[in-house]
C-alpha cells in the first residue's frame, strides 16, 4: 500500500523557513526505496495498454483503473489531449513496447475548459514571443473524447486502432463515463 509516509505537516510551498516540497519527495523516495524490491520485469506493459490522461491532481490513474506497477504506458498532460507529442508517445508504446489498447480520459472540472487559446496571445503580450503549440482548450470534455479518439484512430504512425476508447472521469463519482465514439 502506498499511503503517506510522512508523519508531520505537508509542506505545500517552498517559502523561506519550510522545508521545500522537493525535499520532502526526496525523503519519501528513500523510504520507498528502502522497502522497495525490484520486480525483474521488462518494460514492456503486461496489459499491452496505453493510458492518455489529463494531469489533473484528483485523478489517480492506478487506483481508478485498478492498475498495478508495470501494467500500462501512462501519458499525461494537460487535458490528456492527443497532441503531436502524445502521438509521439503512442508510436513509441506501440511500435517498440507492444502495447495494443488505447484508453483515453479526460475528466469532469478540467482547467482546458476554464482557458482560451487566447492564453497564448495574453502571453505573447506578456512575454514578447506566442507559443509555437496550441493551448488545446476546449468547451465540451464529450466532445474532446471523441476528437482525441478520431486522432489516434487515424493516425497513420500507430499500428494499431481497433481497440481504442474514451471516457470522462467524474473527480466527485470516481466514476468513468464511456463516451460512445460516432465514427
Ligand atoms: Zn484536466
Amino acid at each position: 500500500m502506498l499511503t503517506s509516509t510522512s508523519s508531520g505537516a505537508r509542506p505545500s510551498t517552498g517559502s523561506p523557513g519550510q522545508e521545500s516540497v522537493i525535499e520532502s519527495l526526496v525523503q519519501a523516495n528513500r523510504a520507498y526505496a528502502d522497502v522497495f524490491r525490484d520486480p525483474g520485469m521488462d518494460a514492456r506493459p503486461v496489459l499491452g495498454v496505453a493510458v492518455v490522461a489529463c494531469m489533473d491532481a484528483r485523478l489517480d490513474l492506478h487506483a481508478a483503473l485498478g492498475l498495478e506497477l508495470g501494467d500500462c504506458h501512462t501519458i499525461r498532460n494537460a487535458g490528456g489531449v492527443v497532441t503531436d507529442d502524445t502521438i509521439r508517445s503512442l508510436t513509441i508504446s506501440q511500435r517498440a513496447l507492444n502495447t495494443r489498447s488505447v484508453v483515453l480520459i479526460h475528466h469532469t472540472g478540467c482547467g482546458l475548459q476554464t482557458l482560451t487559446e487566447e492564453f497564448r496571445y495574453d502571453l505573447e503580450r506578456e512575454v514578447g514571443q506566442r507559443p509555437a503549440w496550441a493551448v488545446e482548450s476546449f468547451r465540451d470534455a464529450d466532445q474532446d473524447v471523441r476528437q482525441s479518439m478520431r486522432r489516434v484512430r487515424t493516425s497513420p504512425f500507430l499500428p494499431h486502432t481497433d481497440d481504442v476508447r474514451g471516457f470522462v472521469f467524474d473527480v466527485a463519482s470516481g466514476l468513468l463515463r464511456e463516451i460512445p465514439d460516432l465514427g
